[in-house]
């Protein structure tokens, strides 16, 4: 059974700055039995990172609308039932079941802020001004400041494809972005600069392998990268081919519409 003190001594030995923020990913499952669940996971992790940050994302407040831009990755007037079961996003709306417990448990610390974008809202403790970058038109604002600020992205039992960093590195290499729709108590809510999907992002593993720490904690891989750096490989590798990182599913309508932009603007 993994406890309070694996942990800790787990992280430590990760050697990252402590004044560094830190973006945390996490599957409670991957640490087997962890005594004390979320709370002693949250806890070891605040003993370690003080500054730490998730993403507290809240897809139930989506909606599908009729018609809309177009190669926009979605099917207009497909959202009957997805519409109905929407919900108007309020501040508490809890995180999305898809982050796992970490996030929410985040979220309703004492200490905790989070950002304000009705779809893309992070949540952590001793980052506000990281968090107040947010807007409805840069919801990646966040993970730039977290850039600036030579952060990290820790990946507890899980990969690259929740790794949502890894959007700001396609922001970098310009590759294009959605808009999506929010139901708010203002009514529906245009949310640009909407990200691609992570599916594909397990392939970076590889080129960020040199620049990765990692320690085992029980039976789960803790994984760190330093943002800058991680940035720079992913966007690179991006720029030299508009495909990297696209998921392998055909049914994938954002990654369609991004080989399809490039199909024409190749012709
Ligand atoms: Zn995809």
């Amino acid at each position: 059974m993994v406890s309070f003190r694996d942990l800790v001594s787990g992280f430590r030995e990760l050697r990252l700055e402590p004044e560094r923020p830190v973006m945390v990913h996490t599957s409670l499952r991957a640490f087997g039995q962890l005594r004390g669940g979320v709370d002693t996971l949250l806890g070891a992790l605040l003993t370690v990172f003080p500054r730490i940050m998730a993403p507290t994302h809240t897809y139930n407040s989506m909606l599908i609308p009729g018609d809309g831009p177009s190669h926009n990755g979605m099917v207009y007037g497909s959202g009957h039932s997805l519409n109905a079961m929407a919900e108007i996003y309020h501040p508490d709306m809890p995180a999305d079941r898809l982050m796992g417990a970490l996030p929410e448990a985040l979220r309703k610390h004492p200490l905790a802020k989070r950002s304000k974008h009705p779809i893309l809202s992070f949540a952590g403790i001793d980052v506000d001004d990281i968090l107040a970058t947010q807007t409805m038109f840069d919801p990646l604002a966040p993970i730039h400041e977290l850039h600036e600020e030579e952060g990290y992205v820790l990946l507890l039992g899980v990969g690259h494809t929740v790794n949502t960093s890894l959007h700001f590195a396609e922001k970098i290499a310009n590759r294009r972005t959605f808009v999506r729709w929010a139901l708010t108590p203002e009514g529906a809510v245009e949310c640009p600069g909407f990200p691609c999907c992570s599916l594909g992002f397990s392939e970076a593993a590889p080129y960020l392998a040199d620049i990765t720490r990692w320690v085992r904690i029980g039976p789960a891989l803790v994984q760190a990268l330093p943002l800058r750096e991680m940035v720079d490989i992913v966007a690179s590798l991006i720029n030299g081919d508009p495909l990297a990182l696209l998921c392998p599913d055909p049914a994938c309508e954002r990654c369609a519409a991004v080989r399809e932009e490039l199909d024409f603007s190749g012709d």
